[in-house]
């Protein structure tokens, strides 16, 4: 099963994805309903689990993007999500 957590193949962006600072970025995970993305986020956002509310368009683009870096398709990534759940509820 894949780690839909997996950022080290994400390409790290120049600007926090919320504030738009430059400085002590890192990549993150954002869950969303249609799935996980990457994200760049300053360390205070990242904190705050500041991520930018983004429509459902972009953030279904934005998984897409993040399944090549991880080199799974959209039911691979829908597989895992739905595995996650269930484990979620085991728990
Ligand atoms: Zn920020
Ligand atoms: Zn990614």
């Amino acid at each position: 099963m894949p780690d839909l957590d997996d950022t080290s193949r994400c390409p790290l962006g120049r600007r926090c994805a919320t504030c738009s600072t430059e400085d002590d970025l890192a990549i993150g995970t954002a869950v969303t309903p249609v799935g996980v993305f990457c994200i760049t986020l300053c360390g205070t956002c990242a904190e705050k689990g500041d991520t930018p509310s983004i429509g459902y368009p972009a953030a279904a683009m934005q998984v897409m993007v993040h399944c090549s870096h991880l080199d799974i398709d959209l039911d691979e990534m829908a597989a895992a999500l739905a595995a996650e759940r269930v484990q979620a509820v085991a728990r």
